[in-house]
């Protein structure tokens, strides 16, 4: 046969019928995918085997996937779900200080998180500009943002342009698979560029191309870090949106409110002027935050609205 013995290896990215498959010695090989694969994304650990004869161009052959651990989706309008990378275990949810931070966007994020199981650090990037605020500015973003200390979330403030803090940011990422995931315009290039400095270029392209349809083809792509862990950097999914989500699903996801919702007198509480509501009297308490309440509110609001036709959603 022109095929060598079964190896372990990574996929380092997808491009239709081929993979690039990293070996247990990290080199890469482009492959061709088995037709009998029905799902292979970036982060997959697989079984393959190289090519000993030439076969049209192709370097080896993948033949299985191994069962992951997770498994990050992009809520896809007309295909539901799709799959883009699997195997993280650690999301960085940046925010920045300017463009405007909004906790309403970071939880929209933490509840994508929770939802699939994966553990999110969040960063709050652009920290240099803190200074440009007024105080009263300064003290919302700083005491909303120790607010997800409290609650249990491991939090990092950094600058990427004074490189301020950074260190403890590069120190969440061995023994990981992560991936940066915010807005535009946050700075998730310039950190990745600064997690990443061997692939400057490829980060660079598709930033400056961003606005133009870009970030949806460029591919999700593996990276092997120094210290033992990968970043996967996949500008498609550092978007989330939440529509396939009912709403009891993200009151859990909030994880701040877990404790109460079994106290809420009836099954179908909105959290919302109802009576006998756990959620609104540990509001009333201080026990939950009240504009972590607020922002759940708004996601469920903006959900019933922007819900694609249910024959769309499978
Ligand atoms: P992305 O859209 O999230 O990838 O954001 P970029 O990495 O492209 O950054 C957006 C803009 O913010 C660029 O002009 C960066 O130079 C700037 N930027 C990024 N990080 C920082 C920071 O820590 N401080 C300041 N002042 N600007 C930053
Ligand atoms: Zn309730």
């Amino acid at each position: 046969d022109q095929l060598g013995p079964a190896e372990q290896g990574r996929v380092i990215s997808r491009y239709g019928q081929h993979a690039d498959v990293m070996s247990d010695n990290a080199e890469t090989f482009r492959c061709h995918i088995r037709r009998n694969i029905n799902s292979l994304v970036c982060g997959d650990r697989v079984q393959w085997r190289r090519a000993t004869a030439s076969m049209d161009g192709m370097q080896g052959v993948v033949e299985a996937v191994h069962e992951r651990e997770t498994l990050l989706s992009r809520p896809d309008f007309y295909d539901g779900l799709k799959p883009v990378a699997a195997n993280i275990d650690q999301i960085l949810v940046v925010s920045s200080v300017l463009p405007a931070y909004s906790t309403q966007i970071i939880d929209r994020y933490i509840v994508a998180c929770e939802d699939i199981g994966i553990e999110p650090i969040i960063v709050l990037n652009k920290t240099d500009l803190l200074g440009d605020l007024d105080e009263q500015q300064q003290r919302q973003i700083t005491s909303s943002f120790e607010h997800y200390q409290r609650i249990g979330y491991t939090t990092l403030k950094v600058s990427s342009t004074t490189q301020q803090d950074l260190t403890p940011l590069m120190r969440q990422l061995p023994q990981h698979t992560s991936i940066v995931v915010g807005q535009s315009g946050v700075g998730k290039s310039s950190l990745v560029n600064q997690i990443l400095p061997q692939v400057n270029t490829h980060t660079k392209e598709v930033s400056e191309n961003s606005g133009l349809g870009q970030h949806t083809t460029t591919v999700a792509t593996w990276y092997l870090l120094e210290e033992e862990g990968a970043l996967i950097d996949s500008p498609g999914i550092r978007e989330f949106s939440l529509w396939h989500l009912e709403p009891e699903r993200v009151a859990w996801c909030y994880k701040d409110f877990r404790p109460f919702l079994g106290g809420c007198k009836f099954r179908d509480c909105k959290h919302k002027n109802d009576p006998g509501c756990a959620l609104q009297e540990a509001v009333e308490k201080g026990e939950v935050a009240d504009w972590r309440l607020q922002n759940y509110h708004r996601i469920i609001e903006s959900m019933n609205t922007k819900k694609p036709p249910r024959a769309l959603v499978r």
